[in-house]
């Protein structure tokens, strides 16, 4: 359990398993940590279900323990990112196949009102300015992910709803909802193409000639500069030894490269209620498009709070 902050700025981030924090928005969440604001990672589940991707892992002793062992490599990725964490306490649902139902119990397979009560109850204790999550694809095809997202939503509004979950806590309306644009296949292709033009062999091409190049469906609204936090996030994603593949693509590029092409983590402003902040209408642009009109998740707020 966290403590509650004496003001500031807050910034609660949403994820399905220890280590998506380190894979996603990582860089974003040690830099405004470093800044200053009170940075709470809320896991969904205990990742119990997860495969030991780690090859030199993938012992016996460690499959039998894994629920221990991811809490102490989450533990450590925390405290490398320099933020808060708190398990909401539901169960990995696994990747089931195309034809097997979700395991009994599981994240995936509450009722909507079980899975987000937890949510609904941080957000009114933790009361950020800022959640962020992942959109309704849940950015990768898993149960957990596209739960997360769900559950996200539904405890944003909810939790400003004093008729809702009663109970839960005073009433809090977070002010900014975001979606995670991580891992896009615009930023493999950039950074395929400037490997590509550097000499430099790129591990990418495979995986980008399975993905079919149509624009995005989310605008990109904002873009955090992170790059000097780049290497805060690649230790945070190591610490989840069992969780790193040795060689995958998104892991093995060179950083100096992507800092000079790629510098920023960028997302999607799905919900505001901050007058004049964010979405103004008509300079968006299309979906992807460049013109990101925000360079703070904070953007509104900061003026609003005095912060
Ligand atoms: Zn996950």
């Amino acid at each position: 359990m966290f403590t509650k902050p004496p003001g500031g700025l807050r910034l609660l981030t949403v994820h399905a398993h220890p280590d998506d924090e380190s894979s996603k928005g990582a860089a974003t969440l040690a830099r405004y940590a470093a800044e200053g604001v009170d940075v709470l990672v809320a896991t969904c589940t205990g990742g119990e279900r997860g495969s030991v991707l780690n090859p030199a892992l993938d012992r016996p002793e460690v499959r039998a323990d894994l629920t221990r062992i991811r809490r102490e490599e989450m533990e450590a990725a925390r405290e490398i990112l320099g933020v808060r964490q708190q398990f909401l306490g539901f169960v990995d649902s696994g990747m089931p196949g195309p034809d097997e139902p979700l395991p009994e119990g599981c994240f995936a397979a509450q009722p909507l009102e079980v899975a987000a009560a937890p949510l609904v109850a941080l957000i009114r204790e933790f009361r950020p300015h800022v959640v962020i999550t992942y959109d309704e694809t849940g950015g990768y095809p898993h149960p957990d992910h596209v739960m997360t997202h769900k559950v996200t939503v539904e405890a944003f509004e909810a939790a400003a709803d004093p008729k809702r979950y009663p109970g839960a806590g005073e009433p809090w309306q977070a002010a900014k909802l975001y979606y995670h644009l991580a891992l896009s296949r615009a930023w493999f292709q950039t950074m395929h193409d400037a490997m590509t033009e550097r000499g430099v062999a790129s591990e990418m091409a495979e995986l980008l000639a399975g993905w079919p190049d149509t624009p995005p469906t989310l605008a990109t609204t904002t873009r955090i500069e992170c790059a000097d936090r780049f290497a805060v996030r690649d230790a945070a994603m190591l610490a989840h030894a069992t969780q790193v593949q040795p060689g995958v693509a998104f892991m093995a590029h060179p950083r100096d490269i992507e800092r000079e092409v790629w510098p920023t983590e960028d997302y999607h402003l799905a919900r505001s209620f901050v007058p004049g902040a964010g979405v103004a209408a008509g300079t968006i642009g299309s979906a992807g498009s460049a013109d990101a009109v925000e360079n703070d998740l904070f953007a509104g707020v900061r003026a609003v709070d005095g912060a």
